[in-house]
């Protein structure tokens, strides 16, 4: 097998990998920067709204109470306010090393004044990604197309990873590094309809839980409320721009549900429109009350141009889709793990600041600061110790289960859910055979079905109805909010 040794090994080029990775070389250390795809890969490039930043260090205290107010009482204080204090001389950062921003902030749903960052309009991921990519100096070797299929772990120690390069396991590539930091972002396809794209099968977060990480509250998913069938997403900035709801008979509905209408929470809007769906049969986004939509949001005008559908003639077909996992591998303010010398930052982290709903444009945020932390962290830690790799094997499923598993997490743990149809989906899902992977796509199907049985068990547990999770058997917020470790036991129940 190939062997490389790095001092820090980044499996993820999203923005949290990629701004960790042009840290941790700033500090002098070797970097290896992994993708299973290409460089410019994940949900990152998809980011239309923008990064949050405070205003000013005066509005750092409003920034914590806007996370907070959205987080619905699980938002961790001390780590959020670490996040936002950092905020600013990332920032300063990124301009003095020439991004740049759009001329004004913007203001977005749950935040109390302007402090969205725009890139180029509505292509705000695009663009900061691609920059990144461009400050990324010679210390970062860079490896497209190498899929994480294991992690190099004894002890409660991580050294590394293995890759199969082309998704083959007859390529295998070991990286052995003195830390990891794991930036596999979310799993959105998990769920039969989300905005994610095909990378966002929670690899990551597989492969720590199966190293023995802490990972925690699966069950918290944000779903965007308005996304097209093509899996496009038609930004919250619509509607703030006066884009109106309508059910099947054209009548607006939002009144009903809450009194901010069309501007109610994220969490709301999803379950009104979900709602209204279930008793109409259809809800459509009118976008005409928006002047000069095909510059204002250009994405978003070809995202339904492309279907075929003249956004400027009539009201297009919309509905809630996942889009956001605020649960993941649980850190402290450095990104660390309960594992020694394995890391995660960016949204396949739990750090706790995105609580049980994330605020509008707060990941890409903590993408860049907890990328910039996590990576002081990695390089003061790093462990000079090297270890002598065996396989535990890899687990696969077959690629024919995928459709089986978005199918039942659409029925059974999207926007509302229950105890009957949650345990039955736990029950489904367990009895989908689990052997050794063939290839990366049965690899990433095993760690789909694994990530899947997280979030049915964490939903099952969670007896209350919080944020992104509603039980209509549990419609209730408890008065203690709590966190939900995961226990999948990986021997026996579901034979992984
Ligand atoms: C359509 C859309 C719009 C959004 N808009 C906004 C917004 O306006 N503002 C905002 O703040 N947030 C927004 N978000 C959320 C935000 O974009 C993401 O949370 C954030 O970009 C995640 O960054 P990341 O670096 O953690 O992961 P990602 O950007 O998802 O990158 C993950 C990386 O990991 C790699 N990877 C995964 N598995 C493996 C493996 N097994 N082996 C090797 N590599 C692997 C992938 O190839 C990819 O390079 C949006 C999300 C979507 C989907």
């Amino acid at each position: 097998m190939e062997q490389i040794y790095t001092d820090i090994l980044i499996i993820g080029s999203g923005v949290a990998g990629s701004y960790a990775a042009m840290h941790a070389a700033s500090l002098g250390a070797n970097v290896s920067l992994v993708t299973k795809t290409k460089l410019l890969s994940g949900s990152t490039p998809l980011a239309q709204g923008g990064v949050a930043f405070p205003s000013d260090p005066n509005d750092i205290p409003n920034h914590l109470m806007d996370t907070v107010n959205a987080g619905r009482g699980l938002v961790d204080e001390y780590v959020s306010a670490a996040i936002l204090t950092d905020a600013l001389a990332q920032l300063n950062n990124l301009i003095s090393l020439g991004m740049n921003f759009d001329a004004l902030p913007a203001l977005e749903g749950g935040h109390s004044k302007p402090r969205v960052w725009h890139i180029h309009g509505d292509e705000s991921g695009l663009h900061l990604l691609t920059f990144l990519h461009s400050q990324l100096p010679n210390q970062v070797s860079t490896f497209e197309n190498h899929f994480a299929a294991e992690l190099i772990s004894s002890g409660g120690n991580v050294h590394g990873a293995i890759f199969w390069r082309d998704g083959d396991p007859d390529k295998p590539v070991a990286i052995h590094a003195g830390s990891t930091i794991i930036a596999t972002g979310g799993m959105g396809q998990i769920f039969s309809f989300t905005t994610n794209p095909d990378e966002s099968t929670g690899d990551g977060i597989a492969l720590a839980y199966r190293s023995g990480a802490t990972v925690r509250d699966m069950e918290l998913i944000q779903f965007h409320p308005t996304v097209l069938s093509n899996g496009g997403l038609i930004s919250e900035a619509c509607r703030g721009e006066g884009a109106t709801l309508l059910n099947k008979f054209g009548m607006r509905f939002m009144q009903k549900y809450d009194p901010a209408g069309e501007l109610a929470p994220r969490d709301v809007v999803a379950r009104s429109i979900y709602g209204e769906i279930v008793a109409t049969g259809e809800v459509c986004l009118d976008l005409r009350p928006i002047e000069d939509l095909e510059h204002k949001f250009p994405t978003v005008f070809n995202l339904i141009v492309n279907l075929g559908l003249d956004p400027l003639k009539s009201p297009v077909p919309i509905q809630p889709a996942a889009h956001f996992l605020m649960g993941g591998i649980s850190t402290d303010e450095y990104g660390a793990t309960s594992i020694s010398h394995l890391f995660a930052a960016g949204e396949a982290a739990s750090t706790g600041f995105h609580g049980a709903n994330r605020l509008a444009s707060n990941s890409l945020l903590e993408g860049l600061v907890m990328g910039s932390r996590t990576a002081d962290k990695a390089v003061e830690c790093a462990s000079t110790t090297k270890y002598n790799f065996k396989s535990n094997g890899v687990a696969g499923c077959s690629k024919d289960s995928q459709p089986v598993i978005r199918k039942v997490m659409a029925n059974a743990a999207s926007v509302i859910r229950e105890q009957t149809s949650l345990a039955q989906g736990f029950d489904d899902i367990s009895k989908i055979e689990v052997g050794p992977a063939k290839n990366a796509i049965e690899a990433e199907t095993a760690n789909m079905r694994l990530i899947a049985l997280m979030v049915l068990k964490g939903a099952l547990e969670r007896e209350e109805s919080r944020g992104s999770h509603f039980r209509t058997d549990f419609p209730e917020t408890s008065q203690v909010a709590f966190h939900i470790g995961q226990q999948i036991d990986l021997s026996c129940a579901v034979r992984d």
